[in-house]
């Protein structure tokens, strides 16, 4: 599986603020859209285009528009809502499914709650949200979900990630499917914790970007 890690210092700067205890709600959310705009240039690195031909004012040019089918955008629920509009801002003719996933916090397995995604993805590329790449237990399941439905590419995209998540899923998926599975992310951190959670990480995401419930 081909793992990017974005090096640049723009987002160094904005992860730091991020994981910062001390940063509010408000300024939380601002900076996990910024960072996924950011991420999202990488993750759409391979995204499918054709050529095209448009009228400039003193002549024509050659050019590209994405191609079709458009790509599919999955936020995770709850906390991958935090990373739509940041990733929809850099493709807004994305079609947007849904897969929510609760974590039970004693066995760290997560369980569907909610899917609400195309059942036909043949020939689609897909890019996954979810700010946390942690066990790589949430990330698995949806990258099997798209992949069962035909998807032609899954981008896993992520704030932080684990070693441990990483490892997950390239055993899952780093043999050749014949699909390219990928994951970007800002921050390979150090481990989790007993509880699943990343160290040093940035606590929990979803309570991070809309309180805790
Ligand atoms: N989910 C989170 O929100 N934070 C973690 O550190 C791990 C999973």
């Amino acid at each position: 599986m081909q793992t990017t890690v974005v090096d640049h210092p723009l987002i160094a700067h904005k992860l730091t603020v991020l994981r910062d205890i001390h940063t509010d709600t408000p300024t939380f959310r601002r900076l996990s859209d910024e960072l996924t705009t950011l991420l999202g240039y990488e993750a759409t690195r391979h995204v499918k285009v054709e050529p095209v031909t448009v009228p400039t004012p003193v002549g024509t040019a050659d050019g590209v528009k994405l191609a079709r089918p458009v790509p599919l955008l999955v936020p995770v629920l709850r906390a991958g809502i935090g990373m739509l509009d940041g990733m929809a801002r850099l493709l807004p003719r994305a079609d947007i499914g849904f897969v929510g996933l609760a974590r039970d916090e004693d066995t760290l397995v997560s369980a569907t709650y909610a899917t609400r995604l195309p059942d036909d993805l043949t020939g689609r590329q897909t890019f996954v949200l979810d700010p946390m790449l942690a066990t790589g237990g949430t990330m698995e399941t949806v990258i099997r979900m798209l992949l069962d439905r035909g998807a032609a590419a899954v981008t896993a995209v992520s704030l932080l990630a684990a070693p441990e998540g990483l490892a997950r899923l390239d055993a899952a998926f780093g043999q050749e499917l014949g699909v390219p599975v990928r994951a970007v992310t800002a921050s390979v951190d150090t481990k989790l914790n007993d509880k699943g959670y990343i160290v040093p990480g940035l606590g929990d995401a979803g309570d991070r970007l809309f309180g805790t419930i």
